[in-house]
């Protein structure tokens, strides 16, 4: 069921009622069109103290934008230099005159580096930036997010896709989060445009929901996609792989032969992209649940997401500079009444994520990285018990759920090229959910 909260607040006696009652206002979030591409204001940057950076950012103006007037639509601090408890004064001198006049729906994000292990200096004032974010997206509202990226090297030329996609209207329902970078170099792209022109994707449980909002933003990010879905999909699957050009893939994900039956559905039986996002609940609590409960979901979101990365890895079917983005979910963060299956097996995504990600990086050329989606407005949510989802809707810093198309963002985030620097990630797409923050 559609939620109606954010309308109602949005009328003078829904506003009103919620002033007086103290209850949640969620902002309309602005979200990427074709017409509106850009946040549409100018980006300001600030450094506290001495920048550590060996040169410009790319894609961040210098400081003159914000002498154009007009309210900054973000801010980026650069806090790479922060390596002292006293130096933290600089964050809060450069933000504080600032952030009242961020545009609703901006953005600030916080570059720092990696606490180090040697300087507990050093790695105290770069811890405090998490808390500071943190908090800061829980007090901004009006749609706007706050973030803050860990700077694998001093170099910032890695930070381009992260920039862009923090700094754009894609990462809208992104808020509070900690994006750690490696060093790498970026493996680059022609046009930031069209980051996936050429490339193969695979999208599996893309009938619906998520999934098929996940192909729908590689497409237009310049992929050619393969549409994995249960044959039981039929007409979902068809209709979304017709609308895409892309190819519509009957298969069932843990059917034994299921890697190669994909392998045989690619063009040249290779692909740069391989979206893990099928996934099924079955919830009961642990006392009530039966065992066929707990096997098929951790055989749907789990098991398969091992065998076939796994065998197409092996296959050397993900081409080099080709990236598996798994999906995950706050409740295997944050564990979840009911769930104790569903938990497991996200979290153990997570852990597939953090232990694959440097290897296939060093032999395969591929990054692995995982999306945790928070509350997401879908078929999944939409058969939640209604206090339970409004639950979920509301218990976040931007006060509702998340569209299936905030997911498909941040997933083509993680399979842009450009992207080589973020590996071994779980980005949470949640609104920077109370659970598990
Ligand atoms: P959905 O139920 O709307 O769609 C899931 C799709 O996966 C369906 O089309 C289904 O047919 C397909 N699928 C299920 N089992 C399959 C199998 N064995 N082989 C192939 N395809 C299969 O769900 P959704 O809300 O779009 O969720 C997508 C992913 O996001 C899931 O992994 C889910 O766990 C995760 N997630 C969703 C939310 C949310 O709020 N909706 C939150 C956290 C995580």
């Amino acid at each position: 069921m559609a939620d109606r909260y954010p309308t109602f607040t949005g009328t003078g006696p829904g506003r009103f009622l919620a002033r007086r009652l103290g209850l949640p206002r969620p902002a309309p979030l602005r979200r990427w069109t074709p017409d509106a591409p850009d946040l549409g204001g100018p980006v300001v940057l600030r450094t506290a103290g001495v920048s550590a950076l060996t040169g410009p950012l790319p894609g961040v103006p210098a400081q003159e934008a914000s002498r154009s007037g007009d309210r900054p639509a973000a801010v980026v601090l650069d806090a790479t230099g922060v390596a002292t408890a006293a130096g933290l004064a600089e964050v809060h001198a450069a933000l504080h005159p600032l952030v009242r006049s961020v545009a609703e729906s901006g953005r600030i994000v916080v570059l720092g580096t990696r606490p180090s292990a040697d300087d507990h200096h050093q790695a105290a004032a770069q811890q405090a930036l998490e808390g500071f974010v943190r908090s800061l997206a829980k007090e901004t509202g009006g749609g706007r997010t706050a973030n803050l990226v860990r700077l694998g090297s001093p170099d910032p030329a890695h930070t381009g896709s992260t920039l862009r996609f923090l700094l754009s209207s894609r990462s809208a329902y992104v808020s509070g989060q900690v994006v750690e970078l490696t060093g790498a170099v970026p493996g680059g792209s022609g046009d930031p445009s069209r980051p996936l022109a050429g490339r193969t994707a695979l999208v599996t449980g893309a009938a619906r929901g998520i999934g098929a909002a996940v192909a729908e933003v590689l497409v237009r990010d310049g992929a050619q996609v393969v549409c994995l879905d249960v044959p039981g999909a039929g007409d979902d699957l068809a209709r979304t792989a017709g609308r895409l050009r892309g190819t519509p893939l009957p298969l069932d994900i843990t059917a034994p032969d299921a890697a190669e039956r994909i392998m045989a559905a690619l063009p040249g039986g290779e692909l740069d992209v391989l979206v893990h996002n099928a996934g099924i609940t079955r919830d009961r609590r642990l006392a009530n649940m039966p065992a066929e409960s707990w096997a098929q979901v951790l055989t749907v979101n789990l098991a398969a997401v091992l065998d076939t990365t796994d065998a197409l890895l092996k296959a050397g079917a993900v081409r080099r500079g080709g990236g598996v983005v798994a999906t995950a979910s706050i409740a295997g963060i944050a564990g979840n009444t009911g769930q104790t299956n569903y938990a497991a097996a996200k979290a153990g995504i997570i852990g597939l994520v953090r232990s694959l990600a440097p290897r296939a990086a060093a032999e395969h050329g591929v990054t692995v990285n995982a999306v945790a989606p928070g509350f997401i407005e879908t078929r999944m949510t939409a058969a939640v018990p209604l206090l339970i989802r409004e639950a979920g809707r509301r218990m976040n810093s931007l006060a509702q759920g998340g569209l299936p198309v905030d997911v498909a963002e941040a997933t083509a985030y993680l399979a842009d090229p450009a992207s080589t620097a973020v590996n071994g990630q779980v980005l949470r797409v949640c609104g920077q959910s109370l659970l598990g923050a």
